[in-house]
């Protein structure tokens, strides 16, 4: 399962709204529709890769700057006390939109083990 048209490829492609907070050649940056958390950015590759586990080797350099632009973001937002960074992966963990997405979660005190 691969390159589905996703709301997220919609966003990229400015045919749907979003509050874009970072953009650059590889990645894209936007609030959550339904943040979970006082500050709540999606970070997301231009390219459709569906979930984490069908990254491949040639996308090493793509996530490791999606998690650059992960602590980018976080900064430019002012989380200086911490923040936490979540991949949903598939049903288990409930994932429901199928394009690679990094949640940046900040501004609140967050629980472990997560729900
Ligand atoms: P997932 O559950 O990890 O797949 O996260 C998908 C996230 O996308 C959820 O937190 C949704 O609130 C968010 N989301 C869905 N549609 C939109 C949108 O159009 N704009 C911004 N965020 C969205």
């Amino acid at each position: 399962m691969t390159n589905q048209d996703t709301i997220f490829s919609k966003i990229i492609r400015r045919e749907i709204p979003a509050n874009i907070v970072y953009e650059d050649e590889l990645a894209l940056a936007f609030t959550d529709v339904n943040p979970q958390a006082p500050v709540h950015i999606l970070v997301i590759p231009k390219k459709p890769i569906a979930k984490l586990t069908e990254a491949e080797t040639e996308d090493a350099a793509l996530l490791g700057h999606l998690l650059l632009t992960a602590k980018r973001v976080a900064t430019e937002a002012g989380l200086t006390n911490g923040y936490r960074v979540v991949i949903n992966t598939d049903a288990d963990a409930g994932q429901t939109v199928f394009h690679l997405h990094l949640h940046i979660l900040g501004g609140r005190p967050m629980a472990w083990p997560p729900g």
